[in-house]
């Protein structure tokens, strides 16, 4: 997904479902974000651990700062984003009449999203800014702070959890922990795995399913599940 960012990553835009609500089109950047909203009902933030190219460009940059990054409280400004660009895109839809056309390949090249000079800049922009913050705050901050995207699949999973769909999920045996913290160091978003494991509590709205502490654990003493909650 990282090398083929390229094409796809009008796909995940912030902007042109903008422009396609502005004109009454249901564009692909819109499918996208509400197969993921879809997705996450099932599969949680699966798509952030094992797909998300913007993801991998910070995991790349671990080689240079792999320090932790807790989120804490700046994991809110995701919201502080979120919400007012969900109020314009529906602005703009209202202002158009409603949904007028469907049409998943807009505003790229047959499908492609690299097309002309103008859109090679605003790929190394985006990937810069994505990048930058990584190499700056720490590991995935893009993640926990600017990222557009998470709040569908939070929202998903939040649904889900009310619910108690059956979902991939966590599962934990605290009599197994060693208390070794492996887990911790290994988790990508910084949260602090061992204290879930210990409280038997594996729910948290920035695990991204990559299982990493579930593969690094010496005891097994996490797993990666589907079911219900417990
Ligand atoms: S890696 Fe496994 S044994 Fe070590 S602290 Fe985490 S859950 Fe416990
Ligand atoms: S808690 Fe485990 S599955 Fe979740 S983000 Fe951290 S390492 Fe990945």
């Amino acid at each position: 997904m990282f090398f083929l960012f390229p094409i796809t990553y009008y796909y995940f835009s912030p902007y042109l479902i903008i422009m396609g609500a502005s004109e009454g089109v249901i564009s692909g950047s819109l499918i996208t974000f509400t197969a993921m909203l879809i997705g996450s009902l099932f599969l949680g933030r699966l798509f952030c651990g094992w797909i998300c190219p913007a993801g991998a460009t910070q995991e790349l940059c671990f080689k240079l700062n792999n320090k932790d990054f807790k989120g804490g409280k700046r994991n809110w400004i995701k919201y502080f984003i979120w919400v007012p660009w969900i109020a314009v895109i529906t602005v703009m839809f209202v202002q158009a009449g409603g949904i007028t056309a469907f049409d998943p390949f807009y505003q790229t090249y047959y499908g492609i999203s690299i097309q002309d000079i103008q859109s090679i800049v605003l790929f190394f922009v985006i990937t810069g800014l994505i990048a930058g913050i990584a190499l700056a705050a720490g590991k995935r901050a893009s993640c926990h702070t600017i990222c557009w995207m998470a709040p569908f699949m939070i929202i998903g999973r939040k649904i889900r959890n009310a619910i108690n769909l059956p979902a991939l999920q966590l599962v934990a045996d605290k009599n197994e922990c060693t208390n070794c913290k492996t887990c911790s160091r290994n988790c990508p978003m910084s949260l602090d795995v061992n204290s879930m494991v210990q409280k038997e509590a594996m729910e948290n709205s920035e695990c991204i399913l990559c299982a990493n502490c579930a593969d690094n654990c010496p005891e097994n003493a996490i797993k990666l599940t589907f079911g219900t909650k417990k």
